[in-house]
């Protein structure tokens, strides 16, 4: 497991659900999103109407879980949750459907991992609040129409563009969510810290933040592992140097880089000249999949400007090369 990862941890869940805000007014940074949701919010509050379905989408760990049951909590209704891998039959879909209480979320997290057939459940439902239900096989089958409560879905995914149009169309809100800023990031941290009771300064609260890749769950992770490396090696305050050190030994490097991107930008570097280079080539030399780089590595190496992306394949930037105290070579300046 990578430390800087921003996908759960197995058994990270359950205690992250402490850590999770309950309003919009506790919810940190995303504010363009925030700011719209507050108002289709107190607007559907206001006519005593469900909210319209929300789409959520970005990189794992940067909140959308956590925005749904937010969203749920002001409108003052119950979140139901489950997985796009989870509903593996249109019966899954219709036992999660018919247990609704009128104007309750439902939230579907990985949701373009639904199969397709139960896709085409989903539109009725989604749309008229209704489920077509065949019953039967063969010549004897029929379709029998159930009425549902109106309900508003809420699904989150990493990648909106694997969503079939059909589905994305029937959702009325659509929202980004964004790597956080560093100082969005320490107020994060403070707020865990608090949650923690554990002694922290601000600057070891930045120092935590600056090697967070912009996600939330990072944050709190690497807060969890510093904490315990001030109770064991300091006096239980967390400081920029003592946050700093246990970082290093974990092997999060000020950027919040680790040795599977070192490994990545080296290999680009040494044995590519930089780039540019196609992401096939670059699996095959590092031994990882295309797909896993794409999805995985990349993300956040494209964000902070470490690799670009272009029609002939990824450069890695000057930042790089600063980065690792290299030269930059020449062919790289011009
Ligand atoms: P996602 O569903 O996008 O993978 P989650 O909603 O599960 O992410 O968030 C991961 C953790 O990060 C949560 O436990 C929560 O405590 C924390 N978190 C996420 N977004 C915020 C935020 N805006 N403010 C404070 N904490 C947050």
């Amino acid at each position: 497991e990578r430390i800087v990862s921003g996908a759960a941890e197995v058994g990270e869940l359950y205690e992250e659900q402490s850590l999770r805000p309950q309003t919009l007014k506790q919810y940190i940074g995303q504010e363009q999103v925030k700011s719209n949701l507050a108002i289709f919010i107190e607007a559907a509050r206001q006519r005593q109407e469900t909210l319209d379905h929300v789409l959520l989408y970005g990189p794992p760990g940067l909140g959308k879980t956590t925005l749904a049951a937010v969203i749920a909590n002001e409108m003052g209704v119950q979140m139901r949750t489950t997985a796009g891998p989870a509903i593996e039959r249109p019966g899954d879909l219709a036992a999660v459907l018919t247990s609704l209480e009128p104007g309750d979320v439902l939230f579907i997290d990985e949701i373009h991992r639904l199969p397709r057939a139960i896709e085409e459940v989903l539109y009725p439902a989604m749309e008229d609040f209704c489920l077509d239900i065949v019953i039967g096989k063969g010549p004897s089958a029929r379709s029998v129409r159930l009425d549902l409560p109106p309900f508003t879905l809420i699904g989150a995914t990493t990648r909106a563009g694997s969503l079939s149009a059909p589905l994305r169309d029937r959702f009325g809100v659509l929202s980004r969510l964004e790597y956080y800023s560093e100082e969005q990031l320490r107020e994060v941290v403070l707020r865990t810290a608090d949650i923690f009771h554990t002694d922290i300064d601000p600057s070891g609260a930045a120092e935590i933040a600056r090697r967070s890749r912009g996600t939330p769950r990072i944050a709190n992770r690497l807060l969890k592992r510093v904490r315990d490396y001030a109770q064991v090696r300091g006096n239980g305050m967390i400081t920029y140097e003592l946050a700093a050190e246990a970082l290093e030994l974990l092997q999060v490097d000020r950027r919040g880089l680790d040795h599977i991107d070192h490994k990545l930008l080296k290999a680009i570097i040494e044995r590519f000249r930089g780039g540019p280079v196609g992401v096939e080539t670059i699996a095959a030399s590092i031994g990882e999949e295309a797909g896993t780089i794409e999805d995985v590595y990349e993300p956040y190496l494209l964000q902070i400007g470490f690799l670009q992306r272009t029609p002939r394949g990824r450069i890695v930037s000057e930042l790089v090369y600063h980065h690792f105290q290299m030269e930059v070579p020449v062919n790289e300046r011009n």
